[in-house]
């Protein structure tokens, strides 16, 4: 397929069970736009970001990411094999950062490119610093998990994700488990790569955040997508009442 955005999404819904949770979600990503994803808590956000990785696959729809299907139907050996590799192109940083305590910030982020990458030691060592070093975290480079912040361990979450050279990055609410003095630092680091022109989706509760780095904004409420549009519309001059009643609380 050579006719879809970078990333797409169509006709996608999901179920847990009896609970229907996503709704023909329709989304397209250009390589470079900052897309940012705000609903009231679950109107699906998380479960369509985990959806993007197959992490929880969608029950039906499509999602593309540089024209390869994500979610292709596979035996399950190839499936496996294909999920793998396409998940290498997609970073994902969660509120709980997931960092493996029982790691360095070091073997943290050189694990994936050794294990998947099949990157040399010193190779992935050096991927570690640069990466380190761009969130402004070199000094931290032995220390494990527990000896820091919640923002120092979101911004080594990042360094992580994007030490795997990601087409995309996913944020799901990457700053909401911080301490309000915390917040800006991530969220500096996420402006830097804004700047870079990272393509990048972004699950959000800070509205001026997502103002201020976003091409776009997405309204979801209920498993739907109830209002999408450039920030300036959405957060100024939304057309839609619930979008209006859950900005009148969060603005
Ligand atoms: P949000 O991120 O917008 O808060 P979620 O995507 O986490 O919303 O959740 C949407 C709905 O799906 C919620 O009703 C939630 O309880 C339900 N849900 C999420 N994950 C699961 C799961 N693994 N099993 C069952 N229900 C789930
Ligand atoms: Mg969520």
């Amino acid at each position: 397929m050579t006719d879809t955005a970078f990333v797409e999404i169509r006709n996608a819904a999901k179920s847990f069970g009896s609970l229907q949770v996503l709704r023909d979600i329709n989304l397209k990503v250009e390589r470079g736009q900052i897309v940012a994803i705000i609903g009231p808590s679950g109107s699906g956000k998380s479960t369509l970001l985990r959806a993007i990785n197959e992490l929880d696959p969608l029950s039906s729809g499509e999602i593309w990411l540089e024209g390869v299907q994500i979610n292709k139907k596979l035996p399950h050996r190839q499936y496996e094999r294909h999920v793998n590799q396409v998940r290498q192109d997609i970073g994902m940083v969660f509120q709980h950062f997931n960092l493996f305590p029982h790691l360095t910030v070091r073997e943290n982020i050189t694990l994936a490119p050794k294990l998947l990458k099949g990157m040399s030691a010193g190779e992935a060592n050096a991927l570690a610093e640069q990466q380190l070093a761009k969130v402004g975290l070199m000094e931290k480079i032995d220390a494990y998990p527990s000896q820091l912040s919640g923002g120092q361990k979101q911004r080594v979450a990042i360094a992580r994700a994007l030490a795997m050279k990601p087409k995309v990055m996913l944020f799901d609410e990457a700053t909401s488990a911080l301490d309000p003095e915390l917040v800006e630092e991530v969220n500096l680091v996420m402006k830097q790569l804004a700047e870079e022109h990272m393509t990048m989706i972004i699950v959000t509760h800070e509205m001026g955040f997502a103002e201020s780095v976003c091409d776009r904004v997405l309204f979801m409420d209920g498993g739907v997508v109830v209002e999408e549009g450039p920030p300036e519309v959405i957060f100024r001059n939304p057309e839609n009442e619930r979008t209006r009643a859950f900005l009148r609380k969060h603005l």
